[in-house]
């Protein structure tokens, strides 16, 4: 697939969502070529149109950083906002799969792509979609992750969103990158960690990227922090435990919950169904909540 065409579209529309004189969704393209300007007027004209993008980031891999950005998505849903789930994690989409929307097609409307509408105020895109099989390898640069990036950003048919949840893969690599460089204002980390000190001193890394990127951070989610034993109900710290709020503490940078583990989070990811809405009464469950009110508090506390 030639990721600059993979997702082209032309038509710019009047947007007209601000009066800044110097929003890159007003500026002309001097001459046909300068796609680039094109493409950066698309993606503002776009992301005008979103109220708030989240980019949940980690560390490493395995935190549950798909696991929560899915849940998260599916949780502001739920708590009636309109939510887009982009997946931009190339090498290796997991949403398509959490999300049961494996082997989806995606269809154009006006030479847009039209994302994945899971209904309850809920749009899906992923590159999982654009691959032929779940098993293709992507083996891409920089530069064409980056092209593909603002495709997503600038030519998928998001329409008027309160969220737009951004899966990237772990670590502070070209796709957080691209993301930090093209979703524009209005966007915030959500760091994922477990509490396990080896994990904790990775998104050290991402907690610095934002800062460089002068992105803000909406705070850490504490993933797999203590398991409650179906047995016993006694309490098991198997990734240590406080690990993601000391962190927070010494980097100044807000707790926004802590998510136990649940057996039943790894039943539902294989099986496609998001575990919010099968296990709606469980502690898990209750947690996301609690990370949703933060979440749509600190969007309120910024907008005082
Ligand atoms: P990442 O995106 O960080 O690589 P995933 O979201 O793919 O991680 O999760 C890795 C594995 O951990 C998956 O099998 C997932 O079901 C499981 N998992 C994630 N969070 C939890 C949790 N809170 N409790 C139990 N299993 C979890």
């Amino acid at each position: 697939m030639n990721s600059n065409n993979a997702l082209r579209t032309g038509k710019p529309k009047d947007c007209q969502s601000c009066d800044k004189t110097d929003c890159p969704g007003r500026q002309q393209p001097q001459n046909e070529s300068d796609d680039m300007l094109r493409q950066r007027r698309n993606i503002a004209r776009k992301m005008c149109r979103i109220d708030r993008k989240l980019l949940v980031m980690s560390g490493k891999g395995g935190v549950g950083k798909s696991t929560v950005a899915a849940n998260l998505a599916v949780s502001l849903a739920l708590a009636d906002k309109s939510v887009g789930l982009l997946d931009v994690d190339i090498h290796g989409p997991s949403i398509p799969r959490l999300m049961g929307l494996e082997g989806q097609q995606l269809v154009m409307h006006e030479s847009e792509i039209v994302p994945i509408d899971v209904g309850g105020n809920l749009k899906v895109m992923s590159i999982g979609f654009l691959l032929g099989s779940p098993e293709d390898a992507v083996i891409w640069r920089g530069p064409m992750k980056f092209g593909v990036i603002s495709q997503f950003l600038g030519d998928v048919e998001w329409g008027t969103l309160d969220y737009l949840v951004i899966d990237a893969p772990p670590g502070t690599g070209d796709e957080p990158l691209s993301v930090a460089q093209l979703a524009g204002e209005r966007t915030t980390a959500v760091l994922v960690t477990t509490p396990q000190a080896l994990s904790v001193a990775d998104v050290r890394r991402s907690v610095s990227f934002c800062r460089k990127m002068s992105m803000p951070i909406a705070g850490i989610i504490e993933n797999m922090s203590g398991l409650v034993c179906p047995h016993c109900n006694g309490r098991i710290d198997l990734f240590g435990s406080g690990g993601g709020e000391a962190l927070a503490r010494e980097m100044d940078v807000p707790v926004l919950g802590k998510i136990p583990i649940d057996p039943k989070i790894v039943e539902c990811g294989d099986s496609g169904e998001p575990y919010i809405h099968r296990f709606a009464e469980s502690d898990a469950a209750k947690a996301f909540a609690k990370v949703v009110e933060r979440i749509i508090d600190g969007k309120d506390a910024d907008d005082k």
